[in-house]
């Protein structure tokens, strides 16, 4: 493979440290040498970085570029924002068993490294088949554990869970806790979407702490946000929440992403899944703002009310919120619906997003997948360097860039990746800090970024000036033993 020299460029290391001029050779797959002044040798490719940033290639935390990869291997919305590693196997959900999965990735190819989590809610449908809606026996957590431990062996990172969801909704702490002491033999993270992130998320917080503590491993609180408004305010209380967690030797850290909205399922507007309840829907729409709040992304049972808010479907079909709400349940949830359906919901308030993104132990995340519907899945990372960065200055560039490559690297466990040292992986992006934006809306999710014109993954241009190149470089990274 012939090497790269990336001149003239201002190289931020992902440490947190200044930039500094310098440039950056690479060879084969690994960051050769960095130092100002580097003449380029016989044969050299040359990429023009002048005026630009170096940094490392962006290292996603909570991914789910996992679903529909190996149909669209060269992860374009994920690459165009500067990611080059995707962590996947989020919210309690992972591929299993995870062996066969890295061969069928490794068969395919695909253009961004990967790693996984084993999921909770996985292990959880394996062994409880349908009848998922109870505790579980001690006899079905000990199958738990023991798919947890194959899992963990194929090179898992740790346990994710999704307790606001099904199957782990069902779950006690205590059998989570069990779970996550699997994880916690392999000296790995337990990461979780938390049981409730809107009224009780204080709560829900809470149990990922409890549940660190009982199991003693680190643990990951997933797109921390407080998504109604009795806690809106509390970003403060949550991180001293965190940081007494952190005194007392638990060590909790938390990932982001940039936006004020979330997207899921309709049904986690009210905690509890009695659909009837019309009083519940009630209180759960006055708690994110209103109809107003509340976009349907998705709705497969009739196409024509995608894009719109609950409040425009209101006046549009003379119906009150909550009928409209239980009609698009019926259709889409509980025995024979077949529909499909998510929502985008104005529920955070921008405050506490920034208290989260200042906080030096919250690390960047999308949340987002290949083509996402949530337009988190192409604009996250430039979003935080160009409106939370140089727009609003809620941090500087090196921690920002520090958010997204050093900090989640050490926290996954990543050798040799997310800094900018000789002898790194050459997982590296090139932008420009004077215009890096992100395009992408609610009404086009998936637009791309400007101001990203390089991406090399492991040492291979996958952006090309501005160009996918359809090269497929990616490798699997396994928890280091
Ligand atoms: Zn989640």
């Amino acid at each position: 493979m012939p090497s790269i020299l990336l001149r003239g460029g201002t190289v931020l290391d992902g440490t947190g440290k200044p930039g500094r001029r310098a440039d950056v050779r690479v060879t084969n797959d690994r960051v050769r040498e960095i130092a100002a002044g580097l003449k380029a040798v016989p044969g050299e490719r040359v990429i023009d970085a002048g005026g630009k940033v170096v940094a490392p290639g962006f290292i996603d935390t909570h991914s789910h570029a996992d679903g529909g990869l190996l149909d669209t291997p060269d992860a374009e919305t994920q690459i165009r924002q500067g990611i080059t590693t995707a962590i996947v196997g989020q919210d309690g959900g992972s591929q299993m068993p995870l062996a066969d999965y890295w061969r069928n990735v490794q068969a395919k190819r695909v253009a961004l490294n990967l790693a996984s989590f084993v999921g909770h809610g996985t292990l959880r449908r394996k062994v409880l088949g349908d009848d998922y809606k109870r505790a579980a026996t001690a006899a079905e957590v000990a199958k738990m554990c023991a798919l947890a431990e194959q899992e963990m062996r194929a090179g898992a990172l740790g346990l994710s869970s999704g307790l606001e969801y099904d199957p782990g909704l069902y779950a006690e702490t205590d059998e989570v806790i069990a779970c996550a002491r699997v994880a916690a033999k392999h000296r790995g993270l337990y990461i979780s979407h938390v049981r409730d992130e809107e009224n009780d998320a204080l709560g829900a917080f809470r149990e990922v702490i409890r549940i660190a503590e009982a199991a003693r491993l680190p643990a990951q609180i997933s797109h921390i946000k407080l998504g109604s408004s009795p806690v809106w305010g509390k970003a403060p209380e949550v991180l001293r929440m965190m940081a007494d967690a952190r005194r007392r030797g638990v060590d909790v850290t938390a990932d982001v992403y940039p936006y004020t909205y979330w997207q899921s399922t309709i049904t986690v507007i009210i905690p509890t899944r009695n659909w009837s309840d019309r009083a519940a829907w009630q209180r759960g729409l006055a708690e994110i703002g209103g109809p107003g709040s509340v976009l349907l992304s998705t709705y497969s049972p009739d196409p024509a009310w995608k894009g719109k808010t609950l409040a425009q479907l209101a006046k549009s079909t003379g119906k009150d919120a909550v009928t409209l709400i239980q009609e698009i349940v019926n259709k889409t949830q509980g025995p024979g619906a077949t529909g499909r359906e998510s929502v985008v919901v104005t529920a955070m308030n921008e405050k506490d997003l920034k208290t989260f993104l200042a906080d030096r132990h919250v690390m960047i995340s999308t949340d987002g997948g290949l083509r996402s519907t949530h337009p988190r899945g192409a604009g996250s990372y430039p979003r935080v360097l160009g409106r939370y960065v140089r727009e609003q200055r809620v941090l500087s560039l090196p921690e920002a860039i520090r958010k997204m490559t050093s900090l989640p690297a050490r926290r996954m466990g990543l050798a040799g990746r997310g800094t900018l040292a000789a002898g790194n992986r050459a997982d590296i992006v090139v932008f420009d800090r004077a215009t890096v934006r992100d395009t992408a809306t609610t009404a086009n999710p998936t637009a791309p970024p400007v101001g990203i014109s390089h991406v090399l993954v492991n040492g291979v241009p996958v952006l090309d000036g501005g160009r996918m190149t359809g090269a497929r470089p990616g490798q699997i990274l396994l928890r280091r033993r």
